[in-house]
């Protein structure tokens, strides 16, 4: 199942380039509450699933709205929190010449509301500072996790999407660095396992502008999903409609003002957004020229 938000908080099943809008009948079904009608789902999506599955077998491909008459938003507005790898594939730490990577680093958290819709636009805050594109593949949890096992760790999962780390470089902490309202593109739907399969498999591709930046597989990941979502449970409990994003490979370079940056992830979509440097300003803070060492940028890039 390909489950999408739309609209003014609409919830809709993706199939065949046709979104079929369910929300009327997802707010008489599930528990009312404080969270997004998208995290209630999450979180009691046993209880509902054969209702959807039965709209889409009845009514999908030929009911709905095209995909590409709606406005999408991100999937999960309102997760408890996003957690992030640090350094989890072996090209990007040889790039970034990192001496250590995730098992030394652990994790660290970027802010919920960095989150950004597949169609949005990324916006750069500072004039003066080199901010990357990071491509990765990203898990939101459907079932609460605390202290599971790796091999527990799947049984966790509500879906898989595809994300964009983007990323300030410099000598500030990560959390600054990777929280800017937009740094955290999502989308364009979260796709069910069963639909994804083994989230060790799974190719990504991000271009900037139509060339290609970065290609990678999850299979390459020092430490898998499953692998990270079970370390991050005996750090702090997971709850549904979190984040887990689980790094980037080799290839990050500067994204600026004008560009469009496509990531598509296999088995999920294709996640869209543009950028500016609209309205930037000098940096207050003075990590430029800090912290861990990027590569070049790309030739016309800067
Ligand atoms: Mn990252």
């Amino acid at each position: 199942m390909r489950i999408a938000r739309f609209d003014d908080d609409r919830i809709g099943l993706v199939r065949d380039g046709r979104v079929l809008d369910v929300t009327d009948q997802l707010t008489a079904l599930l528990p009312p509450g404080p969270s997004s009608l998208a995290r209630r789902l999450v979180a009691d999506f046993a209880a509902v699933r054969p209702v959807l599955q039965k709209r889409i077998d009845e009514d999908m491909p030929t009911a709905g709205l095209s995909v590409d008459d709606v406005r999408l938003c991100t999937p999960m507005p309102d997760p408890s929190k996003i957690v992030a790898a640090p350094v989890n594939y072996r090209d990007h730490q040889a790039e970034m010449s990192e001496a250590f990577h995730i098992s030394a680093l652990g994790f660290f958290l970027k802010s919920p509301s960095s989150l950004l819709a597949s169609g949005g636009t990324v916006r750069l805050p500072y004039s003066d500072r080199r901010f990357d594109h990071e491509a990765e593949f990203a898990l939101i949890v459907g079932r609460r996790a605390s202290h599971v096992t790796p091999e527990q760790a799947l049984d966790h999962v509500f879906g898989y999407t595809a994300l964009m780390d983007i990323t300030m470089r410099g000598g500030e902490d990560r959390s600054t660095r990777k929280s800017f309202d937009t740094f955290t593109p999502m989308g364009p739907w979260i796709v069910t396992p069963n639909e994804l399969g083994s989230p060790d498999d799974v190719g990504l591709e991000l271009t900037v502008n139509g060339v290609l930046r970065q290609k990678a597989n999850t299979r390459d990941l020092i430490w898998s999903a499953a692998r990270f979502l079970a370390y991050v449970s005996t750090v702090t409990v997971l709850e549904p409609g979190d984040v887990v994003t689980t790094g980037t490979p080799a290839g990050v370079a500067p994204i600026q003002d004008g560009d469009t940056v496509e990531l598509i992830v296999d088995r999920v979509g294709r996640l869209t957004v543009g950028v500016t440097g609209e309205g930037a300003v000098p940096c207050p803070t003075g990590g430029a020229g800090q912290g861990p060492v990027p590569p070049p940028a790309p030739v016309g890039r800067h």
